[in-house]
């Protein structure tokens, strides 16, 4: 057995980790920095779904190495902890222990499959959609060869999935649960604009349906069998069923979990001993209004707990001003952008929030004449007493995935819709919304009315 010392020992390299450990390095130059990752090359998580249409074409196409992590003097070490000793503080690999004194655990998250189709996961044709490099790199083997293929899951890995399959020219059926797609991030209607683009797409979709079997012919798939007892025939069966923490490692080491699985830690992603943190999907997240244990796993949330973690190894040098997961992220349906930032106003309803909603449809760019200009849609929701914009939701044009991080900044420093009605913005006819109609500022506005009716100035 050979013998590693570290200062900080970060396991696992996805965004989290990886986050996290240039960030121990900014902070703390000095200090010995080592992640371990099971992969000497990953794949950016977030484009999987693009390696099944010929906007990436192969895993090849989506795949980073650690290079980056030792140009910033952070050392790298490829193979799988087996186990930790947090008294002694020693991480066990097959042929290493390496001792460290701060430890992080990064190690992620994992495919969530129902009980009740998991033995449909020995079959041939019947896919998850793992963070994983041999097995997409299979999966699209295998899927290059059939044609028509089920997702189930209308979250936005099953939609993407989906959308890139239908790309590729395959029969797509997407199946799911809930009565609408992205269940949670977008208020119902919506969701409708996106089912539409999805139902163009040729994509037969299925909503408010459960699967209750998946089919089989000698041991590979062909076809499932939905709750109200119709079949769909396929060649492949992607379930997209949601993720849940991978914390093998951390129940072997005994540490504390939260609600749904994550290992416990506070503010400052310390866990209840102060030498070992936790970050990214692997860790509990709090959701940031009702500060409730959320099940949000995300790559934009991951990073910031990478960051947060990373300068308060060695006592909270920045104080977090926020708490909480906003749940911030976009997708793309066809040309269509879907983002999404804090919570719905069904959401809020449904917790009984007093919240008012301003919603206004204009166009990307002034005039509308402009070649490119495309519709856009924006929702925010806020409070009724004091005007917090606690959500928001856009559809349209590219712009949006940048949009919403204004939207996400918004929230998280506490703005009024009263500020944001007054807010200055850059337009430009080729770039943005003209400065009359900026729908963020519109929808804004409109909140401040409705909130007002029935106040009047003495
Ligand atoms: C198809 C798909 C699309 C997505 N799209 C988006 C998106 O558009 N936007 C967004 O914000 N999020 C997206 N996500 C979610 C995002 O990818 C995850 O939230 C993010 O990867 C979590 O980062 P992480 O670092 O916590 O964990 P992971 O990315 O899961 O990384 C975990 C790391 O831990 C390592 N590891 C685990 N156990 C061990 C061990 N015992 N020893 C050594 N190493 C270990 C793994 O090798 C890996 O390096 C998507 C996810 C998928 C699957």
């Amino acid at each position: 057995m050979q013998k590693t010392v570290c200062d900080v020992l970060i396991i696992g390299g996805g965004p989290a980790g990886s986050v996290c450990a240039m960030t121990a390095k900014m902070n703390f130059p000095d200090k010995e920095v080592l992640v371990v990752r099971e992969q000497e090359l990953q794949m950016v998580p977030c484009a999987i779904p693009y390696i099944f249409s010929q906007t990436l074409g192969s895993v090849e196409n989506n795949l980073v190495s650690c290079a980056p992590a030792q140009k910033f003097g952070i050392s790298t070490m490829i193979g799988k902890v087996e186990s930790v000793d947090t008294d002694k503080k020693i991480a066990y690999m097959d042929e290493y222990e390496i001792f460290f004194d701060k430890l992080v655990f990064a190690t992620g998250s994992k495919p969530f499959v129902h009980p009740t189709l998991r033995e449909s996961l020995n079959l041939k044709g019947v896919f998850t959609v793992p963070k994983n490099v041999p097995y997409i790199r299979e999966m699209k083997e295998y899927t290059d060869t059939k044609n028509r293929v089920v997702v189930v899951g209308t979250g936005f890995i099953g939609i993407e999935m989906a959308m890139e399959f239908a790309e590729n020219g395959k029969e797509v059926t997407l199946v799911g649960r809930s009565r609408h797609i992205l269940k949670g991030s977008f208020d119902s209607e919506v969701a409708a604009m996106a089912e539409e683009i999805i139902k163009s797409a040729n994509i037969n979709y299925i909503g408010g349906e459960g699967v209750d079997k998946i089919l089989e012919n000698n041991g590979v798939v062909c076809g499932i069998k939905l709750q109200s007892g119709a079949i769909i025939d396929t060649d492949i069966v992607v379930l997209a069923t949601g993720f849940k923490a991978n914390t093998d490692l951390a129940e072997k080491a005994n540490m504390k979990f939260g609600h749904y699985g994550g290992i416990w830690v506070d503010e400052y992603m310390r866990t209840e001993n102060r030498d070992i943190f936790a970050v990214g999907d692997c860790a509990m997240r709090r959701h940031f209004i009702t500060k409730q244990q959320s099940k949000v796993m995300l790559a934009s949330t991951s990073s910031a707990e990478g960051r947060v973690a990373g300068s308060s190894l060695y006592g909270v040098k920045y104080l977090k001003h926020f708490s909480g997961t906003i749940a911030i992220f976009s997708t793309v349906i066809g040309d269509m952008a879907f983002a999404s930032a804090g919570i719905t106003c069904e959401e809020a309803k449904e917790g009984h929030a007093d919240v008012v909603v301003g919603a206004f449809e204009g166009m990307n760019r002034h005039p509308a004449a402009i070649p490119d200009a495309q519709k856009q849609y924006v929702k925010l929701v806020a409070m009724r007493n004091g005007g917090q914009i606690i959500g928001g939701q856009i559809v349209g044009g590219q712009e949006a995935g940048e949009m919403i991080n204004l939207i996400g900044a918004m929230i998280e420093s506490g703005m009024t819709i009263y500020q944001a009605m007054t807010m200055q913005v850059a337009t430009q006819p080729k770039l943005t919304a003209a400065p009359t109609m900026y729908p963020l500022t519109i929808a804004a506005t409109m909140i401040a009315q409705e909130i007002s009716k029935g106040c009047t100035l003495q």
